[in-house]
């Protein structure tokens, strides 16, 4: 299977009892969980703020699984700044754990056998998730610091050899040049990965940089995507890369993937921060969903983020019922 048994029917159970059981229209599927601002690099496409905050603001424990309680999403991605840097990551998993919560350790793995290796037993619940954003040369472009993808790969390997279950994350920018993300997969798969997630850059309000695509750009590439991932184990649904390919379209979903962050409750959505709030309520009842769901915003214009989009690809699935058995097949078959 794709997506490990345990992770797909706690996802549907959790769908069935907010949308079917509650009559809920919007609820989170995805937590990202951001501890600390503070990072080991500064990856050229990264949000200023998400590596220059210092270690000393990191959010405390008990407010971290304050937020994970608040969001009751069943998926918690931890990521940052650079989540193996928080001093305090073995009580947070653990505590993310014994409230049967699914964690995606979000890492450039560079720390892995410092901090979690030997410190964090492996789980079914815990996958560990590493950015990759192409082979050595444009991922080491990409981090701003030579070595990173050599330690990476390592530290995969190290990490499937103990019994983790690992994945890869690539962004795909204006200069990623689709044969060598293709190049890549060839390389990931040979090694064993569990599973590689691929999805568009999006050009932050932070960051001053051309790396990142047009929606035209994101179209262009992902046809390409779309053909390479009928070969490779992406994670991508093939209903995302179909709409990232400019193949079908979705509103937005951006309550599905709600951001905690040393600042608050970021919103409306992972990329873009209007609002901070410390409190689920103001966050939650505040935010004009409907109107960041039209994708109306001009901030929204060339986004193709899979945190906005794979939920409006499930939500969509009981009224294309075709759509719903590929789903299933890619799944089971993948
Ligand atoms: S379209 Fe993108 S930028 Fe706009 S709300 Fe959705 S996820 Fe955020």
């Amino acid at each position: 299977m794709r997506f490990p048994l345990h992770i797909t029917t706690d996802s549907i159970k959790h769908q069935l009892h907010n949308g079917l059981i509650k009559g809920k229209k919007r609820y989170p599927f995805v937590l990202m969980l951001e501890p600390l601002y503070t990072c080991n690099l500064a990856c050229i496409g990264c949000a200023i703020e998400r590596h220059t905050g210092k270690l000393k603001d990191r959010l405390p424990v008990e407010t971290c699984l304050q937020a994970v309680e608040d969001s009751g999403a069943p998926i918690v991605s931890i990521c940052g700044g650079e989540p193996t840097v928080y001093p305090e990551l073995p009580e947070l998993i653990d505590g993310i754990i014994e409230r049967k919560r699914h964690i995606y350790l979000c890492t450039n793995a560079l720390l892995m056998d410092r901090n979690v290796y030997g410190k964090i037993s492996p789980d079914k619940r815990l996958t560990i998730n590493v950015h990759l954003d192409g082979m050595r040369e444009t991922h080491d472009y990409v981090c701003a610091k030579e070595g990173v993808f050599d330690k990476a790969v390592e530290m995969i390997e190290e990490g499937l050899r103990l019994g983790y279950h690992v994945i890869t994350n690539t962004t795909v920018y204006k200069e990623t040049k689709i044969d060598e993300l293709e190049e890549l997969c060839e390389f990931l798969t040979g090694i064993g990965v569990d599973g590689m997630l691929v999805s568009p850059g999006y050009q932050y309000e932070t960051v001053d940089s051309n790396i990142f695509m047009t929606q035209q750009d994101i179209q262009q590439k992902f046809k390409r995507v779309l053909e390479i991932s009928k070969r490779y184990r992406l994670t991508s649904t093939p209903m995302f890369l179909e709409f990232a390919a400019g193949l079908r379209d979705y509103k937005c979903s951006p309550w599905s993937t709600v951001t905690f962050t040393p600042l608050g409750w970021k919103g409306p959505c992972y990329l873009i921060g209007k609002k901070h709030t410390w409190s689920w309520d103001e966050f939650w009842n505040e935010t004009d969903w409907e109107y960041w769901e039209s994708r109306q915003d001009r901030l929204c214009q060339n986004c193709a983020m899979h945190s906005g989009f794979e939920a409006s690809v499930v939500k969509e699935l009981p009224s294309n019922p075709g759509d719903m058995v590929r789903l299933a097949a890619w799944n089971l078959l993948g």
